[in-house]
């Protein structure tokens, strides 16, 4: 383990930046970096698209002051609809 710069991204580190890699808050060179990683792994792809599609929820129910367990409950929906993906899936 020497050289950073040359070595892949990896799930550890792309799902630690996720939420400034969503958020747009990663330089240049990192956003490039996590998108490599990201556009060859579905574990990563999978994490990107709940986490935008919970943002996408969340920015809708705040319209409507949303109460502040309403989070928890949309993960946990969020989080029993892709369970149910992978077991319909196997
Ligand atoms: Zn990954």
């Amino acid at each position: 383990m020497s050289e950073q710069t040359d070595t892949p991204c990896q799930c550890d580190e792309a799902l630690a930046h996720l939420q400034e890699y969503i958020d747009c808050e990663m330089s240049e060179v990192d956003t490039v970096r996590l998108e490599e990683h990201i556009s060859g792994c579905a574990t990563c792809q999978a994490e990107v698209g709940l986490e935008q599609r919970l943002r996408a929820l969340l920015r809708r129910s705040c319209m409507e002051e949303a109460p502040v367990h309403l989070r928890e409950r949309v993960l946990s929906q969020i989080t029993i609809i892709s369970q149910r993906v992978v077991i319909e899936r196997r």
